[in-house]
């Protein structure tokens, strides 16, 4: 019955038998979680958590944030959806609000309801504005998993999207140093490296036919992969010279986790399109959007916006994103995040240096990876990619099993916390890991 008050094992029993998980086969418990607080989360048994990952890096101001929630009850009492049509104050105060963020050349928001569609009508809009079609993305990224979207995709997840595939997706390499053969001197040689190939294929490829060039302003999902010094103002210079649009997807990079607003500002870029999602709204209320430049937006005051959703600009979503992007900047985030981030930084440092398993460690802000390999002179990666493997699932579940619950992909464990975690919590939480890579030196190295 409805308002039948479900115990945890029954919960997770009809949850096994009737909902669809993503990602994986289906007919797995899925751990039932009861309520969240702050940067913790509690399953029916009263274990707590702590959200190392703010879940799928979305929830950047913690849980149950009262001042996104008054917000929400606030509106929802007003008027929870108007349609899109329709001017309403929380969509047209949060247009503001972004437009605002994203620097001094940008005009206006469309608003979806999560990142791929972000994405998806990021790459419409591209289309129509040049009239060309080819979208240019790279290997180690996760754009969504809609068509377009997860066409545009890099990782694995784009395999069952790509059968047939949507036409004009073309893949080039991250300047992921690395795992690169090749051994830069510094990070001037590695950028002028990647520029060249990218500037070569672009040729290849031919400038007349390419919309767009699609990509994370740091790589987030696929290991939190910092592009070098130069290389974004360099994709910029080379989009500007073949009348390319350049669209940033900061779905995970966005709102304060990399110590800026945006990770696109600490290399002073400009995108003609901003795709954003999860943070905007913490995830209180799903909201994606694209924030368009001044040049796109006046080529839609001349032609029409072939896109739509009826759920563009969901009102209740819009409060929460108000709510939301107002405490940011009220609870100083930003330094918040640049204090906090210095802590994690100079632990995984740690980390590299005592554990053989830890190969590489990056960071920026609360935005972090570390790299597991077999070898650390070699830099084998502990799983091959793209193969079927239970031991990062083994190494994730340990984690869960001392309440660190993070995620991460191929060979990555990923670092996210929420923003307002305090030095204390991340000190007293780290060490679990610590404890945890321990566990993998002496289990997966020999
Ligand atoms: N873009 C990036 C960089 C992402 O990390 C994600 C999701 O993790 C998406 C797009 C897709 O967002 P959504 O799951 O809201 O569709």
């Amino acid at each position: 019955k409805a308002d039948q008050v479900l115990t945890g094992e029954e919960i997770q029993d009809l949850d096994k038998d009737y909902v669809m998980h993503s990602w994986s086969k289906q007919g797995n418990k899925a751990l039932a979680i009861e309520k969240a607080d702050g940067i913790y989360f509690w399953d029916y048994q009263g274990k707590r958590y702590t959200d190392m990952s703010s879940l799928l890096v979305c929830t950047n101001l913690g849980h149950n944030n009262k001042e996104i929630i008054n917000a929400i009850h606030e509106q929802v009492d007003k008027m929870a959806f108007m349609a899109p049509a329709y001017a309403t104050e929380p969509k047209a105060k949060l247009a503001k609000m972004l437009v605002d963020i994203a620097g001094d050349n940008y005009s206006r928001v469309f608003f979806t309801n999560g990142g791929a569609e972000a994405n998806e009508n990021a790459i419409k809009m591209a289309r129509m504005v040049t009239g060309k079609s080819k979208i240019l993305s790279r290997y180690r990224s996760y754009h969504g998993a809609s068509l377009g979207a997860a066409n545009a995709s890099g990782d694995p997840r784009r395999f069952a999207a790509e059968s047939p595939a949507a036409s004009g997706f073309i893949k080039f390499f991250d300047p992921y140093i690395y795992h690169e053969k090749i051994k830069f001197a510094d990070e001037e040689e590695a950028t002028n490296y990647y520029l060249h190939q990218l500037e070569e294929q672009i040729i290849y490829e031919g400038p007349n036919a390419i919309a767009a060039i699609l990509l994370e302003s740091i790589t987030g999902a696929n290991g939190v992969i910092i592009p070098p010094e130069g290389y974004l103002q360099g994709v910029r210079k080379l989009c500007d010279k073949y009348g390319i649009l350049m669209i940033c997807d900061e779905v995970m990079a966005g709102f304060g986790r990399t110590g800026k607003m945006f990770a696109f500002q600490h290399w002073g870029i400009e995108p003609d399109l901003i795709t954003f999602a999860k943070g905007v709204t913490c995830g209180y209320v799903q909201l994606g959007g694209v924030i368009v430049s001044d040049k796109v937006s006046k080529y839609f005051e001349d032609n029409v916006l072939q896109c739509g959703l009826t759920y563009s600009g969901h009102t209740l979503a819009c409060a929460a994103g108000v709510a939301s992007v107002n405490y940011y900047f009220e609870h100083q985030i930003l330094d918040h995040v640049n204090e906090v981030g210095q802590y994690l930084g100079e632990f995984l440092e740690g980390m590299k240096e005592k554990h053989p398993c830890v190969g590489d460690v990056r960071y920026i802000g609360l935005f972090s990876a570390l790299e597991l390999v077999k070898d650390k002179a070699t830099r084998e990666p502990l799983v091959p990619y793209g193969t079927p493997n239970n031991i990062m699932s083994t190494i994730m579940g340990k984690l869960k099993e001392k309440g660190f619950s993070t995620f991460g992909r191929e060979n990555n464990i990923n670092i996210c916390p929420p923003l307002i975690i305090t030095k204390e919590q991340l000190l007293e939480t780290l060490p679990i890991l610590d404890e945890v890579l321990t566990w993998v030196d002496q289990t997966y190295l020999f």
